[in-house]
């Protein structure tokens, strides 16, 4: 008798045992996906753990149903990580499994197949049981695999499913994407007709009654002999002032011709463009500061300010590995945030660059995913958000974590409860690589292991090109609204500083990090401001749609007219978000081009690079954002930073508040002026006297560091102690509370006054579920492998109390 044990891609701790015959347990070996029957009707699809001749006691074993793979499809490699992290982060080996692998890899019964797009199948070569699933297809969009078991009459039906997959005949089906337009950009050029000097003479001569449109003509002339490159209709109109219908006009009469030209950003070619730039002083000597430290450390910190040319120094980096047949990953905190970064890595690496994206078709994931697996060389540099981590790297030798303070890197739900900078590290070892962390204003914990010793610290002092760093203004708007110089959200200050950068051509950004108009509506009568009825939270109010919304749960209603407590009409609103930023603007730049950019305005797959790409090719003046606004982007011409208000930063509840204030800020600061002229930011602020506000207009990290660490120290956090957060979730107030008491209580005997709480978080009710969380601080020299050992037995024992069966419970290692 033969068996294996297998993966499955569920929440149990446990693997699960199947029989086999002698034939398959030769041909079987770990990371190769099997079909198999689960509970009474269910199907799905398990990952071979190990193969061995073991029956396990206590039950009947059942047998497989088919072995879906020839090759396996995870690398032991993958494998070993993924239980590292399933360990590390207190979670099970499926739930891991379920996140690293694309969907198209895990058919189960849940999953719902329609007929491919890209179809072009002979339906004589299929066979029957094919044909039958096939035509079901025509006549309904999409098919249930229980529906295809019905169908087809018989339980097995995973394998039908799957050979369709792989002739392309049907698609695991994903919600739809919006359709990427590639933008068009307008150019005008003269027409042929005049470039003689006797017939543009004479037209020049018919235009004396109309001077502008002589004007625009002129400026055509002015604009072709300083550039050779095709003029764009924006580039003519800013240059001649002119009006769109000038410009028209010109095109009607057949003066000028517009053409246009596909400007594309996603696409890609698949040549090198530019070759890789020569490396500053500076650079070269970080660079080969890096090298030297990775003789003896496995991961190196490099601090460099913005705009310093980090990413140049990745790029050597990256060609020397590459040079050596080794895979290169590359990792960044938001991959729909980036695609200024991807454009330049293809320029340099071409078709060797891959990117791995969760917006991609499963068949596109499936592909890269394939083509690492059988080490492509167009796959050798991967880019990708934190998931790319579970890729099948076969020969991996460095990976770079690029912004490597920001949150985003740490998966907060549903499990695996992740941190994908922490974990590379852990796959580096495994595969021999090294590790470069990057960022202009590093998280206290890495900087803290490059102080002491455990990373390599490599740092860039000044900017690439000698550019200075920006100019940082605090404005104390406390003070400007005493001596009435705001007009609404704006200080003189303020105004004054867009006015003079709109008017020597550069562009502004204004920074609010709250989206939406307003984020309350409060009743000046009574006080009341109208709250979710599923959370603990007061609702938003959105001006464009007039609706209040809770951005916890989605919940919407109109805006009302009186007050649902005491019927007084007397409604104002407080706070303020990007939306009420964008609208107050519009009046004071009655003549400029204003933009926005947040959660709302960049929904579809490719908002978001449309709006870079405005900003860009200058079709913007101002833009107005969230956070987005902060995350790497390289633009020449912004003259301008304006931050609307710092404040509601620093008073976050958290112990990050005020490194994550910080780093915010200087983020945004560091999009002013990248070029030549020095950038100047403003920061509004109700507190110009904090700490970390001064730190931030001096540009002085070190001293945030020593500040920020002397706090961590005295209030035990990170770095110095370790934190796992246990959340308790139950409909069930009294519930949930008296569970996550009996929890706290078990946890006293070995964590003692290092276990705080239970609490309820500033949000204490979230889709209706009552929310109550444990803390709890484990010392450097208290065993962590020991202490969640201890927490596992303490949930196991609570598991089997009846009482507490409905209460949900998350652990979060290292929680963020
Ligand atoms: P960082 O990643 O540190 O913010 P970047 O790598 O984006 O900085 O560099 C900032 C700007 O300077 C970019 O526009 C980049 O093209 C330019 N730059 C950096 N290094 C060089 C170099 N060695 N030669 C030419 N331009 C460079
Ligand atoms: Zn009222
Ligand atoms: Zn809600």
């Amino acid at each position: 008798m033969f068996f294996i044990d297998v993966i499955l891609p569920i929440p149990l701790k446990q693997t699960f045992t199947y029989s086999v015959n002698k034939d398959e347990a030769a041909f079987l070996q770990p990371g190769m996906r099997v079909a198999i029957p689960f509970g009474k009707s269910k199907v799905f699809t398990g990952i071979v753990y190990q193969v061995h001749d073991q029956a396990p006691v206590g039950y009947e074993t059942k047998s497989i149903d088919h072995i879906l793979d020839e090759n396996p499809i995870i690398t032991t490699h993958q494998l070993k990580h993924w239980e590292w992290i399933a360990k590390y982060y207190m979670c099970s080996l499926g739930e891991v499994i379920k996140a690293a692998l694309p969907s198209a890899f895990l058919l189960e019964s849940e999953t719902m197949i329609k007929l491919s797009t890209e179809i072009n199948i002979e339906e004589k070569s299929l066979t029957d049981e094919e044909f039958l699933v096939f035509e079901a297809l025509q006549n309904q969009t999409s098919l249930h695999i229980n529906e295809v078991r019905s169908i087809l009459d018989k339980k097995n039906v995973v394998s039908v499913i799957n050979k369709l997959i792989d002739i392309k005949v049907v698609d695991v089906e994903e919600t739809v994407y919006e359709q990427y337009t590639p933008k068009l950009v307008r150019y005008v050029k003269l027409s042929p007709e005049y470039t003689s000097e006797e017939n543009l003479r004479q037209l020049l001569d018919s235009m004396s009654r109309a001077p502008k449109q002589r004007e625009v003509l002129m400026n055509l002339f002015v604009l072709s002999s300083q550039t050779k490159k095709p003029i764009t209709t924006v580039a003519l109109q800013k240059k001649s002032n002119a009006s769109a219908s000038t410009l028209k006009s010109l095109i009607d009469k057949g003066v000028l011709e517009e053409y246009f030209i596909q400007k594309d950003r996603v696409e890609f070619s698949g040549e090198v463009t530019t070759a890789i730039k020569e490396l500053s002083e500076a650079q070269t000597t970080a660079y080969q500061e890096i090298k030297a430290t990775f003789a003896e450390k496995d991961v190196v910190l490099l601090h460099g300010v913005t705009s310093s040319g980090k990413t140049e120094i990745y790029v050597r980096l990256i060609e020397q590995m590459i040079a050596t047949g080794k895979q290169v990953l590359y990792m960044l905190p938001e991959i729909a945030l980036t695609t200024q970064l991807i454009t330049r890595l293809q320029k340099y690496f071409g078709e060797k660059i891959a990117v791995y994206h969760s917006k991609f078709s499963v068949n596109e994931r499936v592909e890269v995913w394939n083509n690492i697996l059988n080490e492509k060389p167009k796959a050798q540099v991967v880019i990708g958000a934190r998931s790319s981590l579970f890729l099948p790297f076969k020969n991996l030798g460095f990976i770079i974590v690029d912004e490597e303070h920001e949150a985003s890197f740490k998966q907060y739900s549903p499990s695996p409860r992740y941190n994908a900078r922490d974990s590379s590290i852990v796959l580096a070892k495994l595969h021999k690589a090294k590790v470069l962390m990057g960022s202009a204003t590093p998280s206290l914990e890495s900087y803290y292991n490059a102080k002491t010793g455990k990373f390599g610290l490599v740092t860039l002092k000044k900017r690439f090109g000698n550019v200075l760093m920006p100019e940082i203004e605090l404005v104390d708007i406390k003070e400007k609204s005493r001596k009435k110089q705001m007009t609404g959200l704006f200080s003189d200050r303020l105004l004054e500083e867009m006015r003079e950068t709109l008017g020597n051509g550069e562009q502004v950004i204004l920074f609010q990090n709250r989206r939406g108009y307003s984020p309350v509506v409060e009743c000046t009568t009574c006080g009341v401001s109208p709250q979710c009825p599923n959370c603990d939270v007061s609702l938003t109010f959105h001006q464009y749609k007039n609706q209040l919304r809770c951005h916890y749960c989605g919940y919407k209603i109109a805006m009302m007219l009186s007050c649902i407590a005491c019927g007084s009409e007397t409604l104002d609103t407080k706070g303020f978000g990007t939306e009420q930023v964008e609208n107050e603007l519009k009046p004071l730049f009655p003549n400029h081009k204003i933009a926005r950019m947040d959660q709302d305005t960049t929904r579809g797959k490719h908002a978001y690079s449309k709006l870079i790409e405005a900003l860009e090719n200058e079709e913007i003046d101002i833009l107005v954002g969230t956070q987005m606004l902060a995350k790497g982007l390289d633009f020449r011409n912004i003259g301008l930073v304006g931050v609307m208000n710092a404040d509601n930063l620093l008073n976050f509840p958290d112990f990050r508040a005020h490194e994550r204030s910080f780093q915010l800020l200087q983020q945004v600061s560091g999009r002013a002026g990248r070029t030549q002229k020095r950038g100047k930011v403003l920061i509004q602020t109700y507190n110009p006297y904090h700490q970390i506000l001064k730190q931030v207009s001096v540009n002085d990290y070190a001293e945030m560091y020593k500040e920020q660490l002397e706090d961590r120290y005295n209030f035990k956090y990170p770095p110095y102690y370790r934190t796992i957060k246990i959340v308790f979730k139950d409909k069930n107030f009294k519930k949930v509370q008296k569970a996550s008491a009996w929890f706290a209580q078990a946890l006293q005997v070995p964590f003692k006054e290092n276990v705080l709480g239970p609490e309820p978080p500033p949000i204490g009710r979230i889709k209706n579920m009552y929310i109550i969380n444990i803390l709890i601080k484990i010392p450097k020299d208290q065993s962590l492998s020991k202490s969640k050992k201890f927490i596992n037995n303490v949930q196991r024992s609570f598991n089997t109390i009846k009482d507490f069966s409905s209460v949900r419970i998350n652990i979060d290692v290292d929680n963020y």
